[in-house]
Parts: C-alpha cells; sequence; structure tokens
C-alpha cells in the first residue's frame, strides 16, 4: 500500500469501504486531516477493551492522534502500568486513573470539577497538591461494563490515584450513543477534561472538542449520504410493553 496513502487500498481492492489507516474509521468518517498536535506535560495512556468496535463513533484513536506520545493500547489485561506503557513507571500514584466506581461529583462536598478520591470514594484532604503532582493519566476505553472488566482486571490501578469527574454538561454525543457509557463522556471529552483541569489548559479542551465537533458533524452527514456507515441507534425495546401484550 502507498506510504501516502491513509487509506487501506486492500480494502479499497476488495470493494469494501475503505478505513483510514490512522483513526480506523471509514474515510468517510475521517477527520485526521484536520487534528492538531498539542502540546501537553500530563502523559496520556488509553486503555481500549478488545470487543470495543465502535468504529464510527469511537474516539480513542483520535484522541491520541493530539498527542505525539500518548499511548494506545487494545487489551484485557497488562502485568504493571511500565508494562502498558512501555516505558518505566517509578510512582504510579503520580498518574491518575478515571474511576468508575459509585462516587459521584454531585454527592461530595466539593465544588472542582475534577476531584481526586479515596479507596473509600471519599474526597481527599489534599487536592491541589495531588492534581498538581499528577504526570500522566489512565482512561478506559469501551462501554460502561468493558471499562469495568478492565479496571478489575488490572489491579495495578489500584496504586494510581483515583479521579472522578463532574462534567458541567452533558456528552456532545447526545443521542447518538446508544449504550450509557463511562461517566456518560467520550473518552475524548474526558481527556479534554481531565489535561485541560490538571495544566489549567482550556486551549487543549478546545482542540480536543473541536475534533470531536467535526467527527460527529461528519457522522451526522453520513447518517443522510451513507447510512449504512452510520446507523442510527435502535430504539429500545420495552421490554414491559411486550410482557403485557
Ligand atoms: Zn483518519
Amino acid at each position: 500500500m502507498s506510504k501516502d496513502s491513509p487509506i487501506a487500498t486492500d480494502d479499497v481492492k476488495a470493494g469494501t469501504v475503505p478505513d483510514c489507516l490512522r483513526c480506523c474509521k471509514p474515510v468517510a468518517l475521517c477527520v485526521c486531516d484536520g487534528v492538531e498536535t498539542i502540546e501537553a506535560r500530563t502523559s496520556l495512556l488509553i486503555l481500549q477493551h478488545p470487543q470495543e468496535q465502535d468504529r464510527a463513533l469511537g474516539t480513542a484513536r483520535l484522541t491520541a492522534l493530539h498527542f505525539a506520545d500518548a499511548v494506545l493500547k487494545v487489551g484485557l489485561s497488562w502485568p504493571s502500568l511500565s508494562k502498558a506503557l512501555g516505558r518505566r513507571v517509578h510512582d504510579p500514584s503520580r498518574w491518575a486513573v478515571l474511576y468508575l466506581g459509585s462516587a459521584k461529583v454531585d454527592a461530595l462536598d466539593t465544588d472542582r470539577a475534577i476531584v481526586a478520591i479515596n479507596r473509600k470514594g471519599e474526597v481527599e484532604a489534599n487536592q491541589r497538591a495531588i492534581l498538581e503532582d499528577i504526570e500522566g493519566i489512565v482512561l478506559l476505553d469501551g462501554t460502561w461494563s468493558q471499562a469495568k472488566a478492565l479496571w478489575w482486571r488490572n489491579a495495578w490501578m489500584l496504586k494510581c490515584q483515583r479521579v472522578i469527574l463532574g462534567p458541567r454538561q452533558v456528552s456532545r454525543y447526545g443521542k447518538l450513543r446508544k449504550e450509557p457509557r463511562r461517566d456518560g463522556l467520550a473518552t475524548i471529552e474526558a481527556a479534554a477534561m481531565m489535561l485541560a483541569g490538571l495544566e489549567h489548559r482550556p486551549d487543549i479542551e478546545a482542540t480536543l472538542l473541536a475534533s470531536f465537533e467535526r467527527m460527529l458533524a461528519k457522522y451526522r452527514e453520513a447518517q443522510v449520504t451513507m447510512p449504512e456507515l452510520a446507523p442510527r441507534p435502535k430504539p429500545r425495546r420495552d421490554y414491559r410493553r411486550r410482557k403485557r401484550a
């Protein structure tokens, strides 16, 4: 295949819809050309569940493409943070993992958008010191249950700093996503919020969210022109009604 072309030419020959090799999306949904590299001091590790197959609406790869040293791994478990990341990490407690447990920011006594919590789900006392010391973040990409599976299969995450988010607005996915996702946010939205918050860099959030908006605009366009690429979410079955009938 051509080195210059981001399109998998084998797919073109096979007569199927070609994918972009960078974001792995069907070319009609690709926004790679406009991806701006973001200089951030916080490292980013995205772990994607192998069954996460939302090629059309997934954002893990798009997120990683924005950073020169972001690492995206597909799998179920890794023996340590260093192994997952592919480089030595001396202090995993300086890595924040977006926690999936039941703790909700609304229920905690804080007005912060990013909250470091302890193993009991309580707000850590020294928020500022903890968050300023974070050197990397771990995001789990997949449905809620897939992200949960990743959490339970990677015991080393217990050594990382748990962080939860209190998004000020709902996900830009809107009704496009049929399944409830972790924290209701796209991976790119979670990355945007965490990195911008930790680094006091609203520009990071703006850049990532602009990419996400472009991706969603392409998707909505494809829903009209190429519905096979961008299926509308199926209406939820109402089992109660079926029972009654
Ligand atoms: Zn692409």
